[in-house]
């Protein structure tokens, strides 16, 4: 039989970001193309166009788009590709499809700014993301999506974020594994990661390729003590927000921390209409949480909220946030600070001695967020020159994702016949490929962004 089997790193190789693969199957004459993820790219290379120009195929020759999960680095671009005339399925697990027209709605105010700062056009706008995420369909854990005959497409937990997914395609019978994000081991709010078998050739993420994670614990103390000295000093501690996932740790955590009498009931101030919207589409999927927070959940005792939390949702309750004594806690988002309300309290807090920044994610280079990591003194804030008093501090130990260590065992666990290493910056993905070559004996490759590589079939 003539077949032949290809993927195409379109993006999200060597980068964090824009996670986007094409996987074509050619048998005959007939090919079937599969996309892995539509996702936005962000950080270092605003301005550089690579949000808006054309994607590297044809949209409308796509049978076939799967969603690993809703963060905006893996759906951000999907309003774009129907736009530009994307006619096949879409399927995503139920909480991501729930998740994405609240995400994309949030990731077209991220890309109106961008564009604006770049004069550049929008590469969509919301009449754009209602088209897209209509035509979704779900897909359920363990159960194959077939494409074409001979071509299927089976969704396993990643345990990364709610509803999250590996994808195992299985192509005339060569079986290739896209990771997506992939969860840490133990995971925090969702059940721990599922191993696929019989996997040929591993896709893999590498976003901490080269490093190893505090542990939650460490973390979790880091985040109480950080709440306690607030409450003792009268200080301000502002935290900026991944607002799917990051969010729902913190806030659970905070909730048993008070329940248990770990903190005082310092007032905690949810200054993220997203993560407010996020976390109720949480309440609404207990089957996809572990069974400590289902329990929780299903006992009545909400494990996201705590009477401490006020949820602001206008701008003048935002504005207001001000007015309120310290101490107080501030959550608000872009994780990143690339956008969103914690720029302004950024801006009005960082001056002050009182306050705390504590970062509870990766931050990419060229972010406001890294430049406070990296120890800046004065930044820039939508045109202000902002002096930095606070202090600065970093938890590393709230991801969801996979790390170095993790990573390598996922790969000794599924057993291909050779990697790919993508989604990571460069320095941690050939990190990451050297480990699992060195440790593991298996064949590595580190792709870059547009090549296309050749799969040997089964
Ligand atoms: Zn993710």
């Amino acid at each position: 039989m003539n077949r032949s089997l290809s993927i195409t790193f379109a993006r999200g190789a060597r980068r964090v970001t824009g996670s986007n693969f094409l996987v074509e199957a050619k048998e005959a004459d007939k090919t079937t193309r599969i996309l892995i993820d539509c996702g936005l790219s962000q950080g270092e290379r605003f301005c550089e166009s690579v949000n808006t120009e054309a994607f590297s195929y044809n949209p409308a020759s796509i049978d076939a788009i799967f969603f690993t999960h809703a963060h905006a680095d893996h759906i951000g671009l999907f309003p774009k590709l129907v736009k530009a005339g994307f006619t096949g399925h879409a399927y995503a697990t139920a909480p991501t499809k729930d998740l994405m027209p609240v995400m994309l709605e949030d990731s077209v105010q991220l890309i109106a700014a961008e564009a604006k700062r770049c004069n550049d056009v929008p590469p969509y706008v919301t009449a754009d993301v209602e088209a897209a995420v209509e035509i979704l369909e779900e897909m359920r854990y363990q159960m194959p999506v077939t494409v074409a005959p001979g071509i299927t497409v089976t969704p396993y937990n990643a345990g990364h974020i709610l509803g999250s997914a590996t994808l195992l395609l299985d192509i005339f019978g060569t079986r290739l594994l896209f990771t997506g994000d992939l969860g840490r081991t133990p995971a925090i709010l969702v059940p721990d990661r599922e191993v696929p078998k019989d996997v040929d050739y591993l896709i893999t993420e590498s976003v901490y390729g080269n490093r190893v994670h505090g542990s939650i614990e460490e973390s979790e103390t880091l985040l109480l003590g950080t709440v306690k000295n607030c409450a003792a000093n009268k200080g301000t501690l502002i935290i900026p927000a991944f607002s799917l996932e990051r969010t729902q740790i913190i806030l659970s955590m905070l909730d048993k921390a008070i329940t248990d009498k770990k903190i005082p009931p310092v007032p905690v101030f949810m200054d993220s209409p997203l993560a407010a919207k996020v976390t109720d589409i949480y309440r609404r999927y207990p089957d996809f949480l572990r069974e400590d927070v289902r329990a929780r959940l299903l006992k009545g005792d909400d494990p996201f909220s705590f009477p401490s939390l006020s949820v602001t949702v206008n701008q003048q309750e935002s504005q207001d946030i001000d007015k309120a004594p310290s101490p107080k806690i501030i959550i608000a988002g872009a994780g990143m600070s690339h956008g969103g309300r914690i720029r302004r309290h950024e801006a009005h807090y960082l001056p002050q001695k009182n306050t705390t920044l504590l970062l509870v994610g990766y931050q990419v280079p060229g972010s406001l967020g890294r430049r406070l990591k990296d120890g800046a003194k004065e930044v820039d804030i939508d045109g202000a020159k902002v002096k930095v008093q606070a202090a600065i501090a970093s938890a590393d130990g709230f991801s969801a994702h996979a790390d170095r260590d993790d990573l390598v065992q996922f790969a000794e666990d599924t057993k291909p016949k050779k990697v790919f290493v993508v989604l990571g910056e460069t320095e941690a993905a050939t990190f990451l490929a050297q480990r699992i070559g060195g440790f593991l004996g298996i064949p590595v490759d580190v792709p870059r962004e547009g090549e296309t590589q050749d799969i040997p079939m089964q």
